[in-house]
């Protein structure tokens, strides 16, 4: 097992709000990193801030007949390596601040993973639950048109994120091919497979997720047989790992959601409670499993716990107490850098974010190969490709950790901002 190294954030010298600030949390792993790496100057400010930022206050007609103003943002981070490209998410809290963590956040997990990307995110600050379809779609559309000159096959491709699916990037690939009058399905990706679609994209990140389990496992030198295993977060990500990872021998012991959690120590049958959670919207009342609270499900003892949800669930106030031995992101930022710290000293073994949920945005690279080659692949191929890219970089990630003696996010760091930070050396800086 690699050997840890603290985060220069010091618990007590930093308030909780700059703990779960995500700028805050990219930054600190970065600049821990770029040092180790004894980066250059001038690199290391080119590569810490994104390299643009698009702010837009938008119209929408409301189903009752109000106007409504909508803000979205697109923020680039960089296109050293290739287009940018990243998700777009759909919630009342998202923030400019937010958006240019998760954009830096996508520039680094593209090169963990070694695809032709840079990083970007995007994000409308509304909150689709209390949205009609129709609203919803009027939003996209107008958002769409409003960063059209912004995005493009080869300029930036979103992707689905939080709250956004593959009907909106159904919306999303009409809305730009209208305005440019012919059909680009490589605008975007996380479509549906009738319109440019890749097959096993859905549950490209969930797959992925499991692949960092069983490489954790095979690391550590445990059989997944036995292995329990705690998801916070059954939306796509979550339950497709739960799912792919009980249908591979995993005993999933515990889901949380938002709202409450489920706790069955003989295992919970995934395929059940997806079924249940399809028909009542939510998980809470599942016959299959107790009811637990979603907090003590993070800190309930297991093999492997998998953050599948948001930012900052693992915090300063948990950290502590996790029981966990192995961690695997499935979501982006969910352990804070003071958090890091914590468990580092505690010795949990945790796949971080930039590689544990990098399936996603690996399939959306094979989509947008398949788009621009307008010939689509077997789903055993998807599958296959994508499980070699995460195996082997898993693979970098702790070998990198290994021979630089840090543990695997700031090696991840390290690896990704190594690998850009080389690219931009070797194109030259235009002037
Ligand atoms: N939103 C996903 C992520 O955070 C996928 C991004 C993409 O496929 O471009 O990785």
């Amino acid at each position: 097992m690699s050997t840890v190294t603290p985060v220069t954030v010091a618990p007590q010298a930093i308030t909780l709000d700059q703990e779960i600030n995500p700028w805050e949390a990219q930054s600190a792993r970065f600049d821990f990193a770029a040092r180790k790496l004894d980066l250059d100057e001038g690199l290391w400010k080119l590569l810490r801030s994104p390299s643009r930022e698009l702010i837009v206050h938008f119209p929408v007609p409301m189903d009752d007949g109000r106007i409504e103003l909508f803000t979205g943002f697109r923020v680039q981070h960089s296109i050293a390596r290739g287009p940018c490209k990243g998700g777009i998410r759909y919630s009342p809290e998202v923030t400019l601040e937010e958006v240019r963590a998760l954009a830096s956040w996508m520039t680094w997990k593209c090169a963990v993973v070694n695809i032709p990307f840079g990083g970007a995110k995007g994000g409308v600050i509304c909150d689709p639950k209390k949205m009609s379809q129709g609203e919803i779609e009027r939003m996209t559309r107008r958002y769409t048109s409003e960063i059209s000159d912004f995005i493009g096959p080869e300029k930036d491709v979103p992707a689905p994120d939080m709250n956004t699916n593959e009907q909106t990037m159904a919306w999303i690939m009409d809305t730009y091919s209208m305005h440019a009058r012919r059909t680009v399905t490589s605008v975007v990706t996380g479509k549906p497979l009738n319109v440019g679609g890749s097959r096993g994209r859905i549950e490209a990140t969930g797959r992925g997720v499991m692949v960092a389990c069983d490489e954790s496992l095979r690391y550590v030198g445990k059989p997944i047989e036995g292995c329990r295993v705690i998801i916070q977060g059954f939306g796509n990500v979550g339950s497709n790992a739960a799912r792919l990872m009980m249908e591979h021998g995993y005993t999933i012991v515990g889901i949380a959601e938002m709202e409450g959690g489920l706790y069955n120590s003989a295992g919970i049958d995934v395929h059940q409670l997806i079924e249940y959670k399809y028909r009542n919207n939510s998980v809470l009342g599942f016959p299959g499993a107790d009811p637990s609270p979603a907090d003590e499900l993070l800190i309930t003892d297991c093999d492997i716990l998998i953050p599948a949800a948001t930012e900052n669930v693992i915090t300063s106030r948990n950290a502590e107490k996790i029981k966990a031995r192995i961690i695997v992101e499935g979501a982006n930022g969910p352990t804070t850098a003071v958090a890091d710290e914590i468990l580092s000293e505690k010795r949990v073994f945790i796949v971080p974010d930039i590689l544990a949920n990098a399936g996603g945005v690996t399939a959306s690279y094979f989509e947008w190969v398949q788009d621009r080659q307008g010939y689509f692949w077997k789903e055993a191929v998807v599958n296959e490709q994508l499980e070699t890219i995460l195996r082997d970089s898993f693979d970098d990630v702790v070998r990198y950790a290994e021979a630089h003696n840090v543990n695997n996010r700031i090696a991840a760091y390290m690896l990704a901002i190594d690998r850009v930070a080389f690219t931009i050396r070797q194109r030259g800086i235009y002037a």
